[in-house]
This record gives structure tokens, C-alpha cells and sequence, in this order.
């Protein structure tokens, strides 16, 4: 893909930046510049571009507007202590936009343009990438994401599609150190249904878990878990993150794939924990294998992963009339955070061939 680039005429001042990275947050601040393409059936994609960052104008009819049809993906760089800026597993973020994009009847794209968009952008905007010299997890949050942007107000594919990267610096996920989430099991809402769009990136998924997260809060608690919606009975993922559980033998197990969001952390860590020596099995898991394993003791951790936290242990389970208490140890989720945290931050060899 050919891509011209437009370099801001005032790029954010040394003493601004340093005083973004140095607490970037989440999701605030922006760098200096954004990648966009365009599709139409008659010329694929074109128009591929690296402009100054700043607001996009769209039709008020533009379709994602009133339908909804987008995709995204989330994905971080990160600055090694050499200088040098790696992404984790990048070609797995563009696979699952492909797989998102079908779902939602958007066109493909390749994955080597997704790839070479986040690259050639990170590289315009590589000092916005923050180093950890003490320690510390920051780096710099990268957003591709595609949407109708025709101005259509019929029902169908648009026939007008965006694609653009944004990135955002933040800090590490946990201020002060890994703590238990605490969870609240959602009974009344779901996330996914059979045929529906849970495998999918796509806003939607998100929009109908903000009821159920405002729940969580109002109970206490830090997170939703959703079970699936045809039964009610098998423990799905988090709002955000996946789940793992972790047995007294040292066997692992994680809701199995169909409804859920494949997480690219779930996944590496299914090869890091067997390259360890447990045994992990994708399976249903039912909320009360959850609730009892902790109770007898034959769960000892539960913890979940995405690309935000990492690896986060899971404390307690709420749900309306009860509570189950934090599992015994988080002693193998904590190794498997910093195996990978390691990987990621260039402190540990990668012999999984992941970073980019
Ligand atoms: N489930 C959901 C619903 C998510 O939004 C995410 C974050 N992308 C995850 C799981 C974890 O996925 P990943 O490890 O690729 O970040």
C-alpha cells in the first residue's frame, strides 16, 4: 500500500510531551498524527494517508451513525530499553479485524496493509512511544478501527467505508501495583447470543455492556461477568478481558471459543502456560464450577487477560444474593504476568516469535 504523509506544521513541544508521558493515563491524549484509508466497491482501497491528528468531518447520514457497522482492534508499542519500538503480535489484531469485518459485512483488509498502517504510523509518531527506564508498563495504545462512512440511510453494507489508526500514550494499568479485580456476575444481561456478534470487535458489543458495567459498580465491584445467554449457565468473558482458571493439580482452563472475544492474550498465554508445564483446556465452564472449585479449594486462581491489564488475578465474586471469596493464591497468574509482561517490554528472550 502506498501511503503519503503530511507532517503536523506544530507538532506537540518537547516539554508538553514529557509531561504526558510521564502520566499518560488512558485514552486522553493523542499523538500528533492519525493513518486513513478509503474503500469503495469500484476502487478497493485508496487514498492511503499520514495527516496531523484532528477531528474528521462525516455526513450526518453517514451510516455507522445509525447502524452501527464498525469494527476495531486494540494493540500496544512498546519502547525497550534500547530505544527500539516492538507490537505484540500484530498480524493476530489484523486477522481478527478481517474475521470482525465479515461479520459486520465490511471489506477486508489485508492484513500486511493493517500491519504496514500501524507500523509506518507508530514510526511518524515514535516519540510519543514511552520508555520505562525505572520499571513501569506504559506504552503507546494503538486504535485501528473501520465504519460506514457512506451517506446512506438504507439498510445494507455501505458502500462508503474508513479505515483509521489512532494512538494514545498510557501508563501502566495498575497504579501502585497488581491488585485483585473484583467481579459482579451479571444475571440479567448477556453479551452474546448463538449466531450474534460476540466474536466480534465491533462498538456494539461494547454499548450493550455499559448497563451491566454501571451494575458492577453500583455493587462494588470493578468488572462484569457474562455468562451465556442461551442457557445462562456457562461463564463467557468480562466485559473486556478474558477468563482463566486455575485447578489444585495445576491443570488451566478457559472458556472455549464461539460467543467470545478471542483474546490475543488468552491465546499467547494457552502456548506460554503449556510451554510451563500445565495442562490447558478450552472448555465450557459453568458459573457453578466457578463458585464451588473456589469454595472446596480445587480452584486456586482465577484470573483474566486482555491487552489493557495484561494479566489481572480475580478476587471475589458478587452476584445478587451472594458472594463467593478471592481464590486461595495468585501465584501462577502472577508468574504468567510477568513472563509475558517480560516478553513484551524486551526484558526476557522472545522464543515465541511475537514481537514486531
Ligand atoms: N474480550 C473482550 C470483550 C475484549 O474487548 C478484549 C480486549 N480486546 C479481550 C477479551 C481481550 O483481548 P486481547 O487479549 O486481544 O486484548
Amino acid at each position: 500500500m502506498e501511503i503519503t504523509t503530511t507532517l503536523a506544521a506544530n507538532p506537540t513541544d518537547d516539554a508538553r510531551l514529557a509531561e504526558i508521558l510521564s502520566n499518560p493515563g488512558f485514552g486522553t491524549n493523542f499523538s500528533d498524527h492519525m493513518f486513513t484509508v478509503e474503500w469503495t466497491p469500484a476502487d478497493g482501497w485508496h487514498k492511503a494517508r499520514i495527516t496531523p491528528y484532528g477531528p474528521i468531518t462525516l455526513d450526518p447520514a453517514a451510516a455507522v451513525l445509525h447502524y452501527a457497522q464498525e469494527t476495531f482492534e486494540g494493540m500496544k508499542a512498546y519502547r525497550h530499553d534500547d530505544g527500539s519500538i516492538w507490537s505484540f503480535r500484530p498480524e493476530e489484531n489484523a486477522k481478527r479485524m478481517v474475521r470482525s469485518s465479515h461479520r459486520l459485512a465490511l471489506p477486508v483488509l489485508e492484513p500486511d496493509d493493517f500491519v504496514q498502517a500501524v507500523t509506518e504510523l507508530v514510526k511518524v509518531d515514535q516519540r510519543w512511544v514511552p520508555g520505562n527506564p525505572e520499571g513501569g508498563e506504559k506504552s503507546l495504545y494503538v486504535r485501528p478501527f473501520m465504519f460506514a462512512s457512506e451517506k446512506f440511510l438504507g439498510v445494507r453494507p455501505a458502500e462508503h467505508v474508513t479505515f483509521m489508526v489512532i494512538t494514545s500514550p498510557a501508563g501502566a494499568y495498575f497504579k501502585g501495583g497488581v491488585k485483585p479485580v473484583t467481579l459482579w456476575l451479571t444475571e440479567e444481561y448477556t453479551r452474546a447470543g448463538r449466531g450474534g456478534m460476540g466474536a466480534a470487535k465491533t462498538g456494539g458489543n461494547y454499548a450493550s455492556s455499559l448497563v451491566a458495567q454501571q451494575e458492577a459498580y453500583a455493587n462494588g465491584c470493578d468488572q462484569v461477568v457474562f455468562l451465556d445467554a442461551q442457557e445462562g449457565r456457562y461463564v463467557e468473558e468480562l466485559g473486556g478481558m478474558n477468563m482463566y482458571f486455575v485447578f489444585d493439580d495445576g491443570s488451566i482452563v478457559t472458556p472455549e471459543t464461539g460467543t467470545i472475544l478471542e483474546g490475543i492474550t488468552r491465546s499467547s498465554i494457552i502456548e506460554l502456560a503449556g510451554k510451563m508445564g500445565h495442562h490447558v483446556t478450552e472448555r465450557k465452564f459453568g458459573i457453578d464450577e466457578w463458585r464451588d472449585g473456589v469454595s472446596s479449594g480445587r480452584i486456586t486462581e482465577v484470573f483474566a487477560c486482555g491487552t489493557a491489564a495484561v494479566v489481572t488475578p480475580v478476587g471475589s465474586l458478587k452476584w445478587d444474593g451472594g458472594e463467593t471469596p478471592a481464590p486461595a493464591s495468585t501465584d501462577l497468574t502472577m508468574r504468567i504476568r510477568q513472563a509475558l509482561v517480560d516478553v513484551q517490554l524486551g526484558r526476557a528472550d522472545d522464543t515465541f516469535g511475537w514481537m514486531h
